[in-house]
Parts: C-alpha cells; sequence; structure tokens
C-alpha cells in the first residue's frame, strides 16, 4: 500500500492542478445547510475526483475503491479541507450505502450499484425518519408487502437529505404484518422516480431546502432489491449507521478552524474583541477545537466503547456554540438581513442548531454512553 504520506503529496497535488479555473470558484460551498450551493458543479466536480481515484478511497478494490487505509483517507480530508475544496454530493451512496452493499449485499446487488456510486453518476438518500420514528427508529410503520416479484411500499418518510437530488432511496420498511419493534424490518433499494413516490421538499427559514418528505403511494421495487433476508433490516440499518463514523472529523475541524478564526477576525474587526466575555468564549472555543483533534487523534486507530457517541457530542456541542458566539460578535448587525439574505454568519447560526440532533440527538448520544459504557440501567420506555 502506498506510503500516507506519499499518498498525501498526490492528493495535495492533485487538488492544486485541478481546482483552478472554472472548479476554483467553487472553493468553500456546499456542506451542511448550504447543500443548495452550486450543486451541479459541485456533481461535475465530484465526478472528475472520481474518474482521478478519489472517491471511495476505503472500498476494497475488488469492488473498485482502492482499499486504503484509515490514516490515509484522514490525510484525505485534511487535504481536501486545506485546499477549501467544495462539499461532496454523494455522502450517502459512498460513505453510507456502498459500505453496506460490500458488507450484506448480493454480487448481483453489488454489481449493478456500485460503479455508478463510484462515478458519481447515481446519487443516494436514507429513508430511515418518519414522523413518528426519529430517536427511536423502531418504531417504523412505513409497510412494504410482496406482490409477485415486486415489493409495494406505503408510508412517509422525513427530513430526507438531499432526497430531491437522489435516484434511490435506502428505506427501512416493516415487512411483516402485525411484527413490532425490530423484528419485521427490511432494508429496501428504492428508486425514486416513479409515479408512487413524491419528494416535497422542506422550506427552512432560510428559504433553502435540503432535505424533504418522502411520501410512498403503492411506490413498487423488484423484489430482489432488499439487502440482507428479508425481516433482518434492523441489522442491516445499524450496520449502515457504523459506517457513519467519520474518518472527516479531522478534515471537518480544519473548516472548524477556519469558521473560529473568521470569527475572531470579525471580532477584532468590529470591536467586539475589546468585550471580556467575547474574548473569553473565542479562547475557550479554541481550547474546545485542541481538545477534539486531540481526541480525534486518540482514537483514530482504536475502537472504544462509546467513541463515536463521545465524538459527536464533542463536535456538534463545538460548533452549534461556535454559532452562537458568530452572533454575540456580529451583535446588533445579526439581527438584520444583508441585501435581502442570509449571511454566512446567520446561515452558520441558524443551520448549527441542527447538529446536535442530526445523526442521533444529544440525548441519545448520553443514553448510549449510560447504558452500553457505564452499564446504568435500561430507560423505562413510557
Ligand atoms: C439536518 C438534518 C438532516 C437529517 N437527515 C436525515 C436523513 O437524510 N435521513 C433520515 O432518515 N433522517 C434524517 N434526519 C432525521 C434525524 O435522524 C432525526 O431528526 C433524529 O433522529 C431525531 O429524531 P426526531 O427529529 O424525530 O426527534 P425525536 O426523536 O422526536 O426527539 C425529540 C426530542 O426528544 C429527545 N428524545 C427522544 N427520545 C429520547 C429519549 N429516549 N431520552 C431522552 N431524550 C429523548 C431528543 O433528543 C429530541 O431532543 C435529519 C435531521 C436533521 C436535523
Amino acid at each position: 500500500m502506498i506510503e500516507v504520506e506519499e499518498f498525501r503529496a498526490e492528493v495535495r497535488q492533485w487538488l492544486a492542478d485541478n481546482l483552478v479555473g472554472e472548479y476554483a470558484a467553487l472553493k468553500g460551498l456546499g456542506g451542511p445547510g448550504r447543500e443548495h450551493e452550486a450543486f451541479t458543479e459541485r456533481l461535475a466536480w465530484n465526478q472528475k475526483l472520481a474518474a482521478a481515484g478519489l472517491t471511495c478511497l476505503g472500498w476494497p478494490e475488488e469492488h473498485g475503491g482502492r482499499g486504503l487505509a484509515v490514516a490515509h483517507r484522514v490525510a484525505f480530508y485534511e487535504e481536501y479541507a486545506i485546499a477549501n475544496a467544495p462539499a461532496k454530493v454523494n455522502h450517502f451512496g459512498e460513505e453510507l450505502l456502498g459500505p453496506t452493499l460490500i458488507a450484506w449485499g448480493t454480487p448481483e446487488q453489488q454489481k449493478r450499484f456500485l460503479p455508478k456510486i463510484l462515478d458519481v453518476t447515481e446519487l443516494w438518500c436514507q429513508g430511515y425518519s418518519e414522523p413518528g420514528a426519529g430517536s427511536d427508529l423502531a418504531n417504523v410503520s412505513t409497510t412494504a408487502e410482496l406482490d409477485g416479484d415486486q415489493w409495494v411500499i406505503n408510508g412517509q418518510k422525513v427530513w430526507t437529505s438531499l432526497a430531491h437530488w437522489a435516484q434511490w432511496c435506502f428505506v427501512v420498511a416493516r415487512t411483516e404484518k402485525g411484527s413490532k419493534r425490530h423484528a419485521g424490518l427490511s432494508y429496501l433499494l428504492v428508486p425514486l422516480d416513479q409515479p408512487g413516490v413524491e419528494v416535497r421538499p422542506i422550506v427552512q427559514l432560510t428559504g433553502d431546502s435540503e432535505f424533504n418528505e418522502v411520501f410512498f403511494d403503492d411506490a413498487r421495487t423488484d423484489a430482489s432489491m432488499v439487502v440482507g433476508a428479508p425481516g433482518d433490516g434492523w441489522r442491516v440499518a445499524m450496520g449502515t449507521l457504523t459506517f457513519e463514523r467519520g474518518v472527516s472529523t479531522l478534515g471537518q475541524q480544519i473548516e472548524y478552524a477556519r469558521e473560529l478564526s473568521a470569527v475572531a477576525e470579525l471580532a477584532k474587526s468590529n470591536g467586539a474583541a475589546d468585550d471580556p466575555l467575547i474574548r473569553e468564549r473565542l479562547t475557550r472555543s479554541w481550547v474546545g477545537l485542541r481538545t477534539m483533534r486531540s481526541y480525534a487523534l486518540a482514537t483514530m486507530d482504536v475502537e472504544q466503547p462509546g467513541q463515536d457517541n463521545v465524538s459527536k457530542l464533542l463536535w456538534a456541542n463545538w460548533h452549534r456554540e461556535l454559532g452562537e458566539i458568530a452572533m454575540e460578535v456580529r451583535g446588533r448587525d445579526g439581527l438584520t438581513l444583508t441585501n435581502g439574505d442570509f449571511d454566512e454568519w446567520q446561515r452558520l447560526f441558524l443551520f448549527s442548531r441542527a447538529d446536535t440532533i442530526y445523526g442521533g440527538s444529544n440525548e441519545i448520544q448520553r443514553n448510549i454512553i449510560a447504558e452500553r459504557v457505564l452499564g446504568l440501567p435500561r430507560e423505562v420506555k413510557g
């Protein structure tokens, strides 16, 4: 396997050579809260990365990946963040569904779907949450019934990020009538472009939409589009979530550091830095960032109980707090729009409120630590 530093140099050089011309204008665009920015152009950029062999780095080589270790992937994300390259568009395919199919998919499913995730010609979204099933995902009530050689799906998903750009959705649905909780669920691959599917964007306070409601009304998918055995969907769905853990964390921290220094610069330029409370919060924020970095480095190559939960709590709370500091630094100016639109600090403040909710809320992370790490009695369900 290529040495980490050699790979890092390769990535750095490739970005220097390619993030130029029309692509240079994409620097810093996209990502949570800013997914509406230059989507088509970022898709083209993502396809260019793919053609250069710079996507799906951790996938095994027999499935078209590069079989690279965690340290290499961290190096990629760090260089990517340092170059301020635009956010990629296929997180759900590359990081979640691809690894799930590699682990549990049939050879036919792998052959059908992996190449199109690799070259970014099919995009995916995640159909887990429902109006009555978020933190309590086992409460899923979307159903799927076999009708000949097809599943017929009925129900509603919500908060489905990027469904308005995706061609496919991986859906957790109840396939055994009368089943409860974790039993009787299946993990289905469902095409979105069909009469039985309606994707309704949810408009955020900013006027942008990056997540959706997805309605299934006798929607169909082939019987072969179940990953794992029918009824075993909970195990596959939980497996997908384990892939969500972040090798991208150290790269994300470079972006966080950039945001923090921009807030500090703003405080210096508008005089907010003279306020001792703001100085204190900015300094604490810097310390928090160092703590996160040390934690990420210390746990990069080891599996410790509760590690993903600690990591999620650290970054989500840190980033939400940064949004609050940014608004304090902006002072009264932060309360009004500029040219009728939200500026980057207002967007940071608004979207970072979601950081402590998606990917498992703060309370759920703490519940997991309490029960699985500290061995406290299981929570009594009402
Ligand atoms: C930006 C964003 C993007 C998202 N993208 C997707 C996506 O692409 N696909 C998808 O399927 N979902 C997605 N989600 C949904 C996300 O997974 C859920 O919002 C999350 O799981 C919480 O579920 P909920 O919103 O139903 O809140 P609820 O589960 O109803 O929780 C409401 C509140 O009660 C607290 N709570 C709930 N249960 C407990 C408990 N047992 N103990 C203590 N407190 C509790 C929660 O912490 C929260 O504060 C996204 C959410 C956001 C905000």
